[in-house]
């Protein structure tokens, strides 16, 4: 355990490790902390694509930066990177008029993107039993492997001086003359001239404990991996009813946007002002459910002392079980899609609980009234492609640097909380 730091980070997914990173190489004395291993929530749980394609405007220069850092990445530690190209099926005009309005856009900010022909698309993919009508594609987007990124960034952050303890929760903060002077963990105290908060899914609690009211809630996404396919698709596919990509073991993560399912929980209802919109908005593929989770999060107290062990070491690792119906189903519609998948099996599948902002967007900024807290958090389904941007931006911001990426409309005060 460090006795101080410059910063420290709560905790240890793509977003805490990335920002580590870049502030040892910018040669600050920097710590994180994790609850549980590396990476053992949404960073390793994820479908790995890098992707510029389709994310909300304000996003993209973040996105295109994260394609060069990745690249820069994968020449120093292997973290599964490659420019795989990525397609955004359509099936009718209207989806091409949005992907069009999209490219519209984003091609400001210099994305590779086009619109390619029916005749294009069948080219380019396996034989296929659906009547693709074209395709959004970038070749520059990609995928990385979660289950390498998060950890080979960290062997490059603690290379360059930063200490990554895992297994050692964060329970809060200490303030001194009104600003945050140190971090309160498990283990101990450590002092600190600021603190990230990084936690993912937990941010919210974590901030709350502190007297902030940061907006998020939970959608559950749902995956499998295949066994080994050599004659499928290269490049990452949105089918719109299903999605895959291929994997460096040989085989593929598929999901579908439709797998997602949103666990009705006591924050659902405290925070209904807030999401009514984006529910709405997304009925088609989110569904409420109401189950155990609902009592298990009533039972997780929302203000805890720090001499005490807290909610983050009961709750180690948040590991939902997946929806076998989400799944299977997206594993029939890319079977009909490409028939070339009749030779693989379903060898595993997976959940992750996906934090989500009434905007979908994340929040990266200072926290208003709790001066020396930052937080990075809220990624809402499309945090890892981004990770090692965000993870870069946050350094600056945190060192009191103007960030190269407008973080405008990423600032906390945006829900007026
Ligand atoms: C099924 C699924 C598919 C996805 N697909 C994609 C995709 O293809 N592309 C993409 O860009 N994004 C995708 N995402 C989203 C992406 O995975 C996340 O946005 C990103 O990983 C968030 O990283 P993070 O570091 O903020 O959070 P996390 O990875 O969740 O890390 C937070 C960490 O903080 C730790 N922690 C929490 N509280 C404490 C505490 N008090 N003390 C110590 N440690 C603590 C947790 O244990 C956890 O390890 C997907 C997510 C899921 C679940």
């Amino acid at each position: 355990m460090p006795a101080a730091v410059d910063v420290a980070i709560v905790g240890g997914g793509i977003i805490g490790i990335s920002t580590a990173y870049a502030l040892a190489r910018a040669g600050l004395r920097v710590a994180v902390f994790e609850k549980g291993a590396l990476a053992c929530e949404q960073s390793s749980r994820n479908w790995g694509w890098v992707r510029t394609l389709g994310r909300d405007l304000p996003e993209v220069p973040l996105a295109q930066r994260a394609n060069q850092l990745w690249e820069e990445i994968q020449d120093r530690v292997d973290v599964g990177f490659r420019r795989s190209g990525m397609f955004y099926l359509q099936e009718n005009d209207a989806d091409a008029a949005g992907h069009q309005a999209w490219i519209d856009g984003a091609r400001a900010h210099g994305v590779d993107a086009r619109l390619l022909d029916n005749r294009l698309v069948r080219k380019m993919l396996p034989p296929t039993g659906r009547a693709w009508t074209g395709a959004m594609y970038s070749p520059t987007d990609g995928v990385a492997e979660p289950q390498l990124a998060t950890r080979g960034i960290a062997s490059l952050a603690r290379a360059a001086g930063a200490q990554v303890l895992e297994g050692c929760a964060v329970r809060g903060v200490e303030r001194s003359a009104g600003r945050v002077s140190a971090l309160l963990t498990e283990r101990g105290r450590v002092a600190a001239q600021a603190v990230l908060v990084a936690a993912g899914a937990w941010s919210r609690l974590f901030c709350g404990n502190l007297g902030a009211n940061f907006p998020q809630l939970k959608v559950r996404g749902s995956v499998l991996r295949t066994t080994p396919l050599d004659t499928g698709p290269l490049a990452a596919i949105n089918g719109k009813d299903f999605t895959c990509r291929k994997r460096a073991d040989g085989g593929y993560s598929v999901s579908q946007f439709g797998a997602s399912m949103a666990d009705m929980v006591p924050d659902t209802f405290r925070l209904m002002p807030h999401f009514f919109n984006a529910w709405r908005a997304n009925s088609s593929f989110v569904r409420l459910r109401f189950g155990k989770r609902f009592f298990e999060e009533l039972k997780i107290p929302r203000h805890f002392p720090a001499d005490r062990v807290s909610p983050f070491e009961r709750h180690r690792v948040l590991d939902p079980s997946p929806s076998r119906r989400g799944v299977e189903q997206a594993w029939r519609r890319l079977v009909q899609a490409f028939p070339a998948f009749r030779e693989a099996r379903i060898a595993q599948s997976w959940a992750g609980y996906i934090d989500v902002t009434p905007d979908a967007m994340p929040v990266m900024d200072a926290v208003p009234g709790l001066p020396g807290l930052f937080l990075a958090s809220g990624f809402s389904g499309h945090g890892f492609g981004i990770g090692p941007a965000a993870g870069e931006a946050m350094a600056q911001l945190i060192q009191g640097q103007t960030p190269t990426i407008d973080l405008h409309p990423f600032r906390y005060g945006r829900y007026g909380t």
